[in-house]
């Protein structure tokens, strides 16, 4: 099986699945790769399409008398009745972002989780990347998602330059973001949770490995390139650790690993 597996994967233009089943394979950068998503992950993710849908039709499909049940200034306007809908729902959004713990992850995630009106928002801004920000001056820069030269935000050779003088030599790709967003966490403290690195508070053998997303954490900061400048704050911090890896994702990669020894190191 694994020869014809292979041949299929020979004429598979990029991205496109050998087949349809648990065993399917993809070509990613050249390279026959597993699933990056499980088929109950598919399906649970359409299903969440679906109930969105069907709220939007039982919002659209309210007769008057309904109206006052769910809420008594709702618009009888159909479309403004769904902006209405979801302006409330970004707030109740927020209200639940807010209203959030830090021991809450210990709850289970079904016992957090907001209503289907606040998750639909959450799962909008998550299909959004928000403003790309240049890495230097913060400032906000227009990013097109698709670009006829393949450097869309959307696309695989993304790239952007921010304009100021000052910032020419720095490229903004999707490596250069991620290191924006690994200094970042490196730099933070709180709240508890989000000062740990990614991938290193849930393992494979543990739900919630505290002491060692803590060891990982103080290890790293060892790292001369990212010990905090005497007297900066921590946007300054941020720069002062870009700048000391060359803005590259691997020399900031070599020099945490270098700090992170043994067997379950997993970054
Ligand atoms: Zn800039």
């Amino acid at each position: 099986m694994g020869s014809v597996l292979l041949k299929n994967l020979e004429q598979m233009p990029f991205g496109f699945p050998v087949d349809d089943g648990p065993f399917a394979m993809y070509r990613i950068n050249g390279y026959p790769t597993s699933p990056l998503v499980e088929v109950s992950q598919l399906k649970g993710h359409l299903a969440l399409l679906r109930h969105f849908a069907a709220l939007r039709t039982t919002v659209d499909g309210l007769k008057q008398s309904e109206m006052s049940v769910w809420h008594d200034q709702m618009p009888e306007d159909r479309e403004l009745r769904w902006t209405w809908f979801v302006g409330r729902a970004v707030e109740r959004f927020e209200r639940w972002c807010q209203s959030l713990m830090s021991d809450d992850t210990e709850a289970g995630i079904w016992n957090v989780l907001p209503p289907l009106d606040a998750l639909m928002v959450w799962h909008s801004y998550m299909l959004n990347p928000g403003p790309i920000r240049c890495l230097k001056c913060l400032k906000t820069l227009e990013a097109p998602l698709m670009k006829e030269d393949g450097t869309g935000y959307l696309q695989q050779n993304f790239i952007l330059r921010c304009p100021a003088y000052d910032c020419q030599t720095i490229r903004i790709t999707k490596e250069t973001l991620a290191l924006y967003k690994l200094s970042s966490d490196i730099v933070r403290t709180e709240p508890r949770f989000w000062g740990f690195l990614a991938g290193t508070l849930r393992t494979s053998m543990s739900d919630l490995n505290i002491g060692r997303a803590t060891n990982v954490k103080d290890a790293i900061l060892l790292a001369k390139e990212l010990k905090e400048p005497p007297g900066s704050d921590k946007a300054a911090w941020i720069q002062s650790i870009m700048k000391n890896v060359n803005y590259q994702l691997m020399d900031i990669r070599k020099c945490m690993t270098s700090k992170v020894k043994g067997g379950d190191g997993r970054l």
